[in-house]
């Protein structure tokens, strides 16, 4: 655990991987605790619609059958094993049985339509998904054997002995959100978990105070669910808050807050914005954390008024997170800026050349990390093209500022180049949302004969809100600077968004260069 510390300089100095040779995911998260304190709550499962507190010996019991469920279907070593289930015991459960048995496993999100599963689960090459009843019905078109709630065993079935692994053997197999292009999976092993827990424990300011407790309405089939809420949760004897909903909504959110006792929330910032469109407060959280897209200035000051608690910020990717977060207890947040690197990571801007650079460049991480993937899944390739020089390239831009402070400018393909200069979306969205009367934007660049590309907004607007577009422009001209104003602006009744919530800026750029004709 990241010992509390009064100084973020001291808490880097100090730190040290200590990962060692032996090590499986399923002894981190339950093995070991159903050991030692097997009455100790792992789950508060609000799943039913009531409260229902899962020890990690009824965790362990649980796995276990999985466990025998798989042996049964012939799982062996390095098998990869799908888990169609949202939050409940069952989907911890099933990872949990798959890593013991020295198997990968592969989250898949529920609400995949049949295209976006067949191509996972043909890539992956699952030998068996581990699901629930709507689940079975959608694979019915797919050839893999599929295990239930109901199908398992009797936990004393699982007779195999436990597989020895260290922190490079595979465990999980995980796809990118598909943001820029078709999802990617990332293979990690199983020191990715331990990677995850210094950042994980900043950006809830030292978590594991007396009464912490955590939830995110981020599906457990992300990495932002899975390795930022649920998997450490498990690892560091926290109780992790499982609850569904078919949609988000503010009033869900109040009621696991206060029917679970949270005290500490990763919410993605899509969640943010609808928590803030609808003007929610919410009481009793200590710690407030973020990721996944830049949560932007308004959304701190917002969240330090409706929420009382300083978000913090958090950057990463599927491929290596958790590598950069704010820590209000340690030092002010500077806003626009996705954090400072994590205990344990080196996060960098670098040049062409690889060079540490103070001007614009590409966001990078000092390779061999603990949460860095080992490859992409049978795509050597790829693999190669993701590192220059003993870094690893985010694909992101950004600027380093005074204290190691990432700036975030955007994702590689979405920076602006208009009239010779560089216009990152970020910062326009960042200010376009501070309006009063918008509720989400998304900034690209649209093709433009005169200056190569001009910066076009799509705009949602509040309910009953009106603004003219003009307004708009002045808002940002007066703001950022003269030449980043959107020139043009759009205003929609939604923007295309990932099933994670990201804005998917590659829709909206080619609905701009379509449109042709501009000022
Ligand atoms: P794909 O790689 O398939 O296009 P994706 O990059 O959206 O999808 P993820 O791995 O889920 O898939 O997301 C990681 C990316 O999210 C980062 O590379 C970055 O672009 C963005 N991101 C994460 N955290 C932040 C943050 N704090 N501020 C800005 N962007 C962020
Ligand atoms: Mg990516």
């Amino acid at each position: 655990m990241l010992r509390r510390s009064s100084s973020y300089e001291a808490l880097r100095t100090r730190f040290d991987w200590d990962l060692p040779d032996d090590l499986n995911m399923a002894h981190q998260t339950c093995d070991g605790w159903a050991a030692t304190d097997p009455d100790r709550t792992a789950i508060i499962d609000l799943t039913s619609g009531h409260r229902r507190d899962v020890s990690f010996g009824t965790l362990y019991q649980l796995s276990r059958r999985v466990e025998a469920g798989l042996v049964a279907r012939g799982v062996m070593r390095g098998d990869r094993v799908g888990v169609l289930l949202s939050q409940g015991p069952l989907c911890a459960a099933a990872h949990i049985a798959a890593w013991r048995l020295g198997a990968i496993s592969v989250p898949l999100f529920k609400l995949f339509q049949r295209d976006a599963l067949a191509s996972r689960l043909g890539d992956s090459g699952a030998k068996v998904v581990v699901t629930d009843d709507e689940g079975k019905g959608m694979l019915r078109p797919f050839d893999c054997a599929v295990l239930t709630q109901k199908d398992l065993p009797d936990a004393a079935m699982a007779t195999r002995a436990a597989v020895g692994t260290g922190p490079e053997d595979a465990a999980v197999l995980i796809y990118t959100s598909g943001t820029t292009g078709k999802p990617k999976g990332a293979l990690h092993g199983h020191r990715v978990l331990t990677g995850h827990l210094p950042g994980v424990e900043m950006s809830h300011d030292f978590l594991g105070q007396p009464g912490d407790v955590l939830w995110t309405p981020a599906d457990w089939a992300w990495i932002g669910g899975l390795f930022d809420v649920l998997m450490p949760g498990l690892a560091l004897g926290i109780p992790v808050v499982a609850a569904r909903a078919d949609k988000f909504s503010p009033d869900f959110a109040d009621w696991v807050i206060a029917t679970g006792s949270v005290r500490n929330v990763f919410f993605p910032p899509t969640a943010l914005r609808m928590l803030k469109a609808a003007d929610t407060r919410l009481e009793g959280l200590r710690s407030v954390a973020s990721g996944g897209e830049p949560l932007g200035a308004e959304m701190l000051a917002w969240g330090r008024e409706a929420l009382g608690v300083t978000i913090n910020e958090f950057y990463g990717q599927t491929e290596c997170n958790m590598v950069a977060s704010s820590c209000g207890s340690l030092f002010d947040p500077e806003p626009g800026c996705l954090g400072r690197s994590v205990p344990g990571f080196t996060v960098a801007v670098i040049d062409e050349d690889g060079q540490l650079t103070d001007q614009e460049g590409d966001i990078a991480v000092r390779r061999g990390a603990a949460s860095m993937m080992l490859e992409y899944w049978r795509n050597p390739k790829a693999t190669a093209e993701k590192y220059r020089k003993g870094w690893l390239l985010t694909g992101d831009r950004g600027i380093m500022e005074e204290g190691g402070f990432v700036r975030f400018v955007g994702r590689d393909d979405d920076v602006i180049s208009s009239a010779g200069y560089r216009i990152g979306p970020a910062e326009i969205e960042d200010c376009l949302l501070t309006h009063p009367a918008v509720a989400t934007v998304g900034v690209v660049g649209k093709p433009d004969p005169l200056r190569g590309e001009i910066v076009k907004a799509y705009v949602v607007l509040k309910a009953r809100s009106e603004v003219p577009e003009q307004e708009l422009q002045d808002w940002v001209k007066q703001r950022l600077a003269s030449y980043s104003y959107p020139r043009e602006i759009a205003f929609l009744d939604a923007l295309p968004m990932t099933v994670t919530g990201k804005v998917i800026r590659k829709a909206l750029k080619a609905r701009a260069a379509a449109e042709g004709g501009n000022s």
